[in-house]
């Protein structure tokens, strides 16, 4: 019986789908605790790429079961999709939805899709995941539980629609009709009612009973929607604590919380970037798209900005998580690089800072870098660190040191197995 917690520590796209099926074994069960279908996470089986928008990595693992938690909001009509994806290969019944999580209706996203465009800052994923957190703040949003009472979600709906419509009257959008979101969420009860479940006692049973629970976290700590680089954040906490918050298990219980970073972060989006690198670099990263590994976003495809490594964001991530242990993804991407460079510290005014500055003072931060030689040589298939190269195990030393905390393994390419510890 463990309980761990996995989160992204940098912007997103850390390599946490591969690192979460990696740590799935039986007798887990995975916990999504916070956002939607605005994630991608990728776990590449057999050089197929298999990506989870909204179920948990490590359901691809034999006899795990995956939790949609309470902190989620969930597009059912996408979460249909991906357990039709994986009835076909043959993985069925072992996903489950917390009651307590959010329902994102098509408003929801077209509300979404109107607002981005009308404020230009934020360049959402359009998901409808603000406002179907705007709806969860305001006590106004539809649960899974609800749709166990057809009446109240039909007087729910009532309430809600005319301000939504509102809204949309605004952005002069197109307007959405109470009966047929209410013959929706029939449509929803009848497909997925039997997969709901009370998320506290299931969890609490499930490690009284010798379980193993794993917490995915989505996105990073960027993102987080307190301490993140605001506005450029997802609207809700991708921090550790907040997977125990939003799932109901006691801070106590948790045995390790693990760091998902990348040899070298991206950005997906606006918002400030000191690290990043120029862009004939970045392209070379990049890649073209046709590779999983390719630094592109797994749900909007749009082309991810890519930086060097930066040790400020790593420090204030563990600063806050609390990491007992990092897991460094990607460094094989930089098999080829003759030079590589880390930002240990941030300047600003000509002076060093030890505090991550809000997002207007980020933009101006002059990075400090340290420089590296690279390896040159394939890292593609190490299986255990200390085999690594001796430029990448300097490399990897150094990370350790600077954040001071252990790096327990390495990713060095996507497929599953491509992986040192
Ligand atoms: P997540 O959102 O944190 O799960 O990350 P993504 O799914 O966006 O992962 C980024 C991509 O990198 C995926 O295609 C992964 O298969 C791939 N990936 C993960 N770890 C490694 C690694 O160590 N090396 C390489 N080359 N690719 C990796």
């Amino acid at each position: 019986m463990s309980v761990t917690i996995v989160v992204g520590a940098q912007g997103g796209d850390e390599g946490k789908g591969k690192i979460i099926d990696f740590l799935s074994g039986d007798n887990t069960i995975i916990v999504r605790y916070q956002g939607g279908d605005n994630a991608a996470h990728t776990v590449v089986v057999d050089q197929k790429a298999h990506i989870f928008h909204l179920i948990p990595s490590g359901i691809l693992k034999p006899n795990t079961v995956a939790l949609l938690g309470s902190g989620m909001v969930i597009n059912p009509d996408s979460l249909l999709a991906e357990i039709n994806e994986l009835k076909k290969m043959g993985i069925e019944g072992r996903v489950l939805i917390s009651e307590k999580a959010h329902i994102v209706f098509p408003f929801h996203q077209q509300l979404d899709i109107c607002s981005d465009r009308k404020n230009g800052i934020i360049d959402t994923t359009h998901r409808g995941i603000g406002p179907a957190y705007m709806d969860k703040a305001a006590r106004e949003g539809i649960r899974f539980e609800d749709l166990k009472y057809p009446q109240y979600v039909k007087h729910k709906l009532e309430i809600l629609l005319p301000r939504i419509n509102s809204m949309l009257k605004l952005y002069g959008s197109n307007l959405y009709d109470c009966n047929q979101e209410f013959e929706r969420c029939m449509r929803w009860r009848k497909q997925l009612m039997e997969v709901i479940v009370e998320p506290v006692s299931y969890l609490h049973n499930s490690l009284c009973g010798g379980k193993n629970i794993l917490f995915e976290g989505q996105l990073g700590l960027l993102r987080d929607i307190d301490l993140g680089t605001y506005p450029y954040v997802t609207s809700s906490s991708p921090t550790a604590a907040y997977a125990c918050a939003a799932s109901g298990i006691p801070i106590s219980k948790v045995n390790k919380i693990i760091g998902v970073a990348r040899a070298y972060p991206i950005l997906a989006g606006n918002g400030p970037f000191p690290t990043e690198m120029s862009e004939d670099i970045a392209v070379i990263l990049r890649g073209t798209g046709e590779k999983p590994d390719d630094e592109y976003g797994g749900t909007t495809g749009r082309k991810r900005r890519i930086g060097w490594l930066d040790l400020p964001v790593l420090k204030f991530s563990t600063q806050i998580n609390g990491y007992t242990e990092l897991v460094l993804c990607k460094l094989d991407r930089l098999d080829n690089f003759n030079e590589i460079l880390v930002c240990t510290d941030y300047t600003l005014d000509g002076k060093i800072i030890d505090y991550m500055p809000d997002s207007k003072t980020l933009e101006r931060v002059i990075p400090k870098y340290e420089k590296f030689p690279g390896w040159l040589e394939s890292t593609r298939n190490v299986r255990n660190i200390k085999d690594l190269p001796i430029n990448a195990r300097k490399y990897v030393h150094f990370i350790e040191e600077k954040i001071g905390v252990p790096i327990t393994a390495v990713g060095v390419g996507p497929d599953r197995e491509e992986i040192a510890t």
